[in-house]
């Protein structure tokens, strides 16, 4: 069985950039990572979509990530998804995807990290190898999989304080 995993920047992809004296989005690392994972039945297919902190993410790159989703869906039948996001914006691009699939046939699962992968003490790892375990568990539906949890898109938001995702009410 395949599952695809979209890469779209954030925090889990930063590198630290010398020039710059702080961490930026450049290559994507995300499948250099999934290469250590044991995944014996699973066919993981990295696609990158874009590489920028979710701040900076624009209507045209949801729309993008939209438009690759659709093109999955109608090529790779069945074949779950997990999308590696910025965790500022996460929240807004679920939303926007629940919208844009509102039936969507797999699990649609969001995910990033509080820390870049390859860093002291990162999460990264630890949210994709839970993703890619949710994504074959759940039913079809727009999720975010963060530190061991599982939550409706619109169900969650971001808790700077506590560094990670709580559930909330739909707005
Ligand atoms: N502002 C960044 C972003 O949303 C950092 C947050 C993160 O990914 O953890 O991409």
């Amino acid at each position: 069985m395949r599952t695809i995993v979209l890469t779209t920047g954030g925090t889990i992809e930063k590198v630290y950039s010398e020039q710059e004296g702080s961490v930026v989005n450049a290559a994507q690392k995300i499948g250099r990572y999934l290469k250590q994972l044991r995944l014996p039945d699973r066919d993981v297919e990295v696609i990158p979509v874009s590489n920028k902190d979710s701040l900076e993410m624009t209507a045209e790159d949801r729309a993008e990530l939209a438009r690759k989703i659709a093109e999955i869906v109608g090529r790779c039948d069945g074949c779950p998804i997990v999308i590696t996001h910025g965790t500022d914006t996460m929240t807004e691009t679920g939303r926007y995807l629940q919208r844009a699939f509102p039936q969507p046939g797999v699990p649609i699962i969001l995910t990033g990290a509080m820390r870049p992968l390859g860093f002291e003490g990162s999460d990264g790892l630890q949210n994709l190898t839970e993703s890619l375990l949710a994504a074959r568990l759940l039913a079809p539906g727009v999720y975010i999989v963060f530190h061991g949890q599982v939550f409706a898109a619109d169900r969650t938001r971001k808790d700077r304080e506590a560094g990670t995702f709580v559930a909330a009410e739909p707005d």
